[in-house]
């Protein structure tokens, strides 16, 4: 972090881009170059609280809460239109700031439109529902928002964690305060521009950009916030749990996963090899759902594998920006580090290395964070490289003969996020899909996600859904009406 005072990107407050409250300002980097491309104002506890006060005061004394659904879907429609039209920009700039390759930046604005689109529609929709109890009883159940929300990303999505956060928060009618993260804050700063032009009321929605422990820690802890909504890793979402007991507040936590990819022998071997390696590639790996545990069948094993590494082999690793660049470096320094010390330990743990494994730093690699498409066989189900996230380019494969073992192999973690499978026959698929503990799985595809259906994991990858109606009914309270349709005393009470 730097204090010098420079032009910096500000917080948005109550309808106001402000700078901290004590000026100081953090550099945000170009993880390809290592370049500083911007610099932002950087909040303390002072701007924080006083962003949540005022989401707090905007919704306990304006009529947000209850504005018309028609009139917040057309703000949400208006964002959806803005971004789209300037989607080229937002992907550039999130390729700039986050490393992913351009083509993946630039589904992910779509998808960011699609989901203030979605929203903006489903809140129209009927979702109550009544009850023909007991004669001369009606009873109604209708959804509210609930209240002020603390919502808080990561950085492998940094555009799309804020439209799956922001768009059903908004559409439900809450009031927000929204921290991205402290790598990949400036598609966040021009969303929130996006928020301000389409004419959201001032204090709906609010920006502070600082770090995990301090923004983020008061937005779980703070009493004057009934909600808090993050995505991120599992010991963080650990903590905040921990941290939101004060007034025990409603929490939405979307957490790290280990996913298994099954290819059984009769899988369409050009579709499941390309998945494969899409699915643990895929923003060098940086994802919450990537197939990062391959498990193939025996039979199949030595083909599969032998093809598999001369297709990663050929992956281009460069600048996301060159539109050839199929993956892009990793999100900082000591995250390479990281990433570079689990292929140590899996090394010594004795798995074998057939692919990558190194750093790339000569020539235009030198100042990116890169590190080579990596591939380890004969892994054991102890080892850490298999049951701890690595969340980077390093997949781990394991054999196996039958389908029991297949699905109690792929069950062995304390994640349930996501999970894969491959073969022809369908029935044989769907038999382990359902066995698998996981909340979003795949057959015979990797990774496609949608807008309409919830996503969310079993056992440590979370608690809750985002997306679909699942996603929406996260940011409301239900409540109860009965209503007596016949007003007369009760009769209890018989004693005069
Ligand atoms: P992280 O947990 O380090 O940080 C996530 C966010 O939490 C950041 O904004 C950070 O500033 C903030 N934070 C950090 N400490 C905090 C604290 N004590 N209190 C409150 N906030 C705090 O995660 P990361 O490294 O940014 O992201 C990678 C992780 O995110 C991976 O584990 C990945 O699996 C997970 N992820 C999950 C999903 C999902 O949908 N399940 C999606 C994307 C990423």
């Amino acid at each position: 972090m730097t204090t010098q005072a420079k032009e910096s990107l500000k917080l948005y407050i109550a309808g106001e881009w402000v700078d901290a409250a004590d000026g100081n300002v953090r550099d945000v980097f170009n993880p390809a170059t290592g370049e500083v491309i911007a610099v932002v104002a950087e909040a303390g506890l002072e701007d924080v609280r006083r962003a949540i006060a005022e989401a707090r005061r905007v919704f306990d004394e304006t009529d947000w809460q209850d504005t018309p659904p028609h009139e917040r879907a057309r703000l949400l429609n208006a964002l959806a239109d803005k971004l789209d039209e300037r989607a080229d920009e937002f992907a550039r700039l999130e390729t700039e700031n986050n490393g992913k390759p351009l083509r993946e930046s630039l589904p992910d604005v779509a998808d960011a439109a699609n989901c203030f689109r979605y929203y903006a529609g489903l809140i129209n929709k009927p979702l109550g529902q009544t009850y023909q109890v007991a004669d001369p009883m009606m009873t109604m159940v209708v959804r509210e928002p609930i209240g002020v929300c603390g919502q808080i990303v990561p950085w492998n999505y940094p555009l799309l964690m804020a439209a799956w956060k922001l768009a059903p928060c908004l559409a439900a009618g809450n009031t927000t305060v929204f921290k991205p993260s402290e790598l990949t804050p400036l598609t966040a700063v021009k969303l929130f521009e996006l928020i301000d032009e389409v004419g959201f009321p001032k204090g709906v929605a609010n920006l502070v950009m600082g770090a995990g422990n301090v923004v983020g820690h008061e937005l779980a802890a703070s009493d004057q916030i009934d909600k808090v909504a993050f995505t991120g890793g599992t010991a963080t979402g650990r903590s905040i749990m921990q941290t939101a007991t004060g007034n025990l507040k409603n929490i939405s936590l979307e957490l790290g996963g280990k996913s298994p990819h099954i290819i059984f022998a009769d899988a369409d071997f050009e579709a499941a090899l390309e998945y494969a390696m899409f699915g643990i590639f895929a923003n060098q790996g940086q994802v919450c759902s990537a197939g990062s545990r391959l498990l193939v069948e025996d039979a199949l094993f030595d083909r599969f594998i032998e093809a598999l590494v001369e297709r990663s082999r050929k992956i281009r690793v460069g600048n996301g920006i060159d539109e050839l660049t199929e993956m892009g470096p990793l999100i900082s320094k000591a995250h390479m580090e990281k990433v570079l010390g689990y292929i140590e330990i899996g090394k010594v743990e004795g798995a074998r290395l057939v692919l990558g494994g190194n750093p790339l730093i000569e020539g235009d690699y030198a100042n990116g964070n890169f590190v080579e498409p990596t591939i380890f066989v004969d892994c054991k189900p102890e080892m850490r490289i298999v049951q701890e996230e690595i969340f980077g380019p390093v997949l781990t494969v394991q054999r196996f003969k039958t389908e029991e073992e297949a699905i109690r192999l792929a069950n062995d973690s304390m994640y349930g996020l996501a999970g894969g499978v491959f073969s022809q026959d369908g029935a044989k698929a769907m038999r382990v899909i359902k066995k698998l503990r996981a909340g979003i799985t795949w057959i015979n595809t990797y990774h496609p996600t949608y807008n309409e259906a919830p996503w969310g994991g079993y056992k440590q990858s979370g608690i809750g859904r985002e997306l679909g109606t699942f996603g929406l009914e996260a940011y409301q309270e239900v409540k109860q009406i009965n209503m007596n349709l016949q007003v007369g005393p009760m009769g209890w009470y018989n004693n005069d």
